[in-house]
């Protein structure tokens, strides 16, 4: 079977004149930069894979002006005197400036990453959008408390006042993946920002142009220079420099699980803090009274949705056994009748994965499970003139020891799974390293809530999956990560606490 994808062209003026540039410079305190050693890295757009521009391939020698002019921003008073109200109304004019530019952004994270135009357009940009506002409110909500103590050696005559007071961490180095480029990038710069935090940036390879973007609307939107710095280049030159810089004193992550244990050694030389959202392994559990028209493409939709590229993707599908043939079924024509096409063509429902090599990654586990003695019922090819496009695929005759069931294949692939009773389903759900997410599709309420209790997963959602919102907290168990994101709490991730007590 083949595919034909044209090459297709932005029509907003302003993804034109960006891309036009061809080679794109990085923002290092205030000034836009190429790499110290002159080298570039060839961005592409994986539908077509042709070449979109050049980006600086940032190495040690440019973190380390980054993270200099990170420090100088942290003690200048230009920023870190400057009001609460003044720092969230800079993240409300940032979410301004994102709203402003929106079709341009969809349009570059659809060349650059091959997501369909709507993706951005409906989902991940208006998600970077709220991430900004909802931190532009928490950056005045942060407080510290009075603390009566039991302190009873006190100077005779004299009384204790203690206090806490929240202080920003420091110089923030935040590194993120390419599959969801912009809202990854604002749910790590709206809460740092917001604590007061400085901070230097480094996005995936792959998909750096959006964060360029973003990185001149920072500029725009007026933060001081040095507040907010971007380095391109290769995860293991530019982001291991940053990961285990001296001068860096918190390490923001998403990614996978394999880097995140690398981050962990890197950061050890000083201590830093860390938050590392990490991969996932999730199960979709169907329960035989989930009202099917709702679970089929929601289900579906959990996998399918960005080509599984998703960290929380419904990769493991669970089905009481009574209803686990008409729900493969469903599923497995719901993913034939989508759309495979070029990013930018109104019509595609489902677009290439991230590059050639993430499409021979899926491919390759396609094969293992088929190796293992897996059944694939749906899809299974690798299409497209690069070789990026992965059908939409669904596997039966798994058993739980299977590469398929265990690794996170991010990609547009389901291992479907029959189960006879909660308990079960239960032991196999929790059969894993992972712990991001899972969903439970049911209309009965107390299976719903005692599933949603007995899983080891940071988010369980009943009768839907990927819901996402910049309230509530997103994060892991087990082998998914340490923190979250999101949520009011995630400023926390960026704050100190310190204890001040007097004697009055
Ligand atoms: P990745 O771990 O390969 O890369 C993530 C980032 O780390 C990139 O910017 C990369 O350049 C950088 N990097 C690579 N090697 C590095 C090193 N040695 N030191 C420092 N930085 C390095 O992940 P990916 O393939 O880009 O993204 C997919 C993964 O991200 C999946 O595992 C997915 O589950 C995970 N993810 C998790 C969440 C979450 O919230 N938990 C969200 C999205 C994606």
């Amino acid at each position: 079977m083949s595919l034909l994808v044209t090459s297709l062209q932005p029509q907003t003026k302003g993804a034109r004149a960006f891309l036009a540039r061809g080679t794109q410079r990085m923002l290092i305190g205030g000034e836009w930069r190429s790499a110290v050693s002159g080298e570039t890295l060839d961005t592409l757009n994986p539908a077509t894979g042709e070449v979109l521009g050049r980006i600086p391939a940032g190495a040690e020698a440019d973190v380390d002006q980054a993270v200099a002019a990170a420090r100088r921003a942290f003690d200048d008073p230009s920023w870190r005197d400057l009001t609460p109200a003044a720092r969230s109304r800079l993240l409300w004019r940032m979410a301004e400036l994102l709203e402003a530019n929106l079709d341009e952004l969809a349009e570059l994270e659809s060349l650059d990453n091959g997501k369909p135009l709507w993706v951005g357009k409906y989902a991940e940009i208006p998600g970077a959008i709220e991430q900004f506002r909802y931190f532009a409110g928490e950056a005045m909500r942060i407080e510290g408390t009075t603390i009566p103590t039991s302190i009873n050696y006190q100077p005779p005559g004299k009384k204790i006042f203690a206090y806490t007071a929240k202080e920003p961490i420091g110089v923030v180095g935040a590194i993120v993946p390419w599959n969801s480029p912009i809202v990854l990038t604002a749910m790590k710069i709206a809460p740092a920002l917001a604590a007061g935090c400085t901070m230097v940036l480094k996005p995936a390879e792959d998909t750096s142009l959006t964060a360029i973007r973003l990185a001149e609307l920072m500029v725009e939107a007026g933060f001081p220079p040095g507040v907010f710095n971007l380095v391109t280049g290769l995860g293991e030159r530019a982001g291991a420099a940053l990961a285990a810089h001296a001068g860096v004193d918190k390490i923001a992550f998403t990614g996978s699980t394999e880097v995140g244990k690398l981050i962990l050694d890197a950061a050890r030389g000083n201590l830093k803090k860390l938050t590392l959202e990490l991969g996932g392994k999730s199960p979709a559990v169907v329960l035989d009274d989930a009202d099917l028209e709702l679970a089929i493409p929601g289900v579906a939709n959990a996998i399918f949705f960005n080509s599984g590229q998703v960290c929380v993707a419904g990769s493991r599908l669970y089905v009481q056994r009574k209803i686990f043939d008409k729900v493969v079924a469903g599923v497995g024509e719901y993913a034939r009748g989508l759309k495979l096409g070029h990013g930018l063509d109104p019509n595609t429902q489902l677009g290439p994965v991230v590059s050639r090599r993430q499409a021979d990654r899926i491919a390759g586990y396609v094969a293992a499970g088929r190796r293992e003695g897996a059944t694939v019922v749906t899809g299974g090819g690798q299409l497209g003139p690069a070789g990026t496009f992965i059908e939409p695929t669904v596997i039966v005759d798994v058993k739980p020891a299977m590469q398929v069931v265990r690794e996170e294949i991010f990609g547009p692939v389901v291992v479907a799974t029959p189960f006879d009773d909660m308990n079960e389903v239960t032991t196999l759900a929790n059969d894993t390293d992972y712990g991001l997410a899972a969903s439970v599709w049911t209309s009965n309420l107390s299976s719903a809530h005692r599933l949603a209790s007995a899983f080891r997963a940071g988010t369980v959602w009943i009768n839907c999956h990927s819901m996402f919102d910049a309230s509530l907290p997103i994060g892991g168990m087990k082998q998914s990560g340490w923190g979250r994101d999101s949520g009011h709490q995630a400023v926390d991730n960026y704050l100190e606490t310190k204890t001040v007590c007097a004697v009055i």
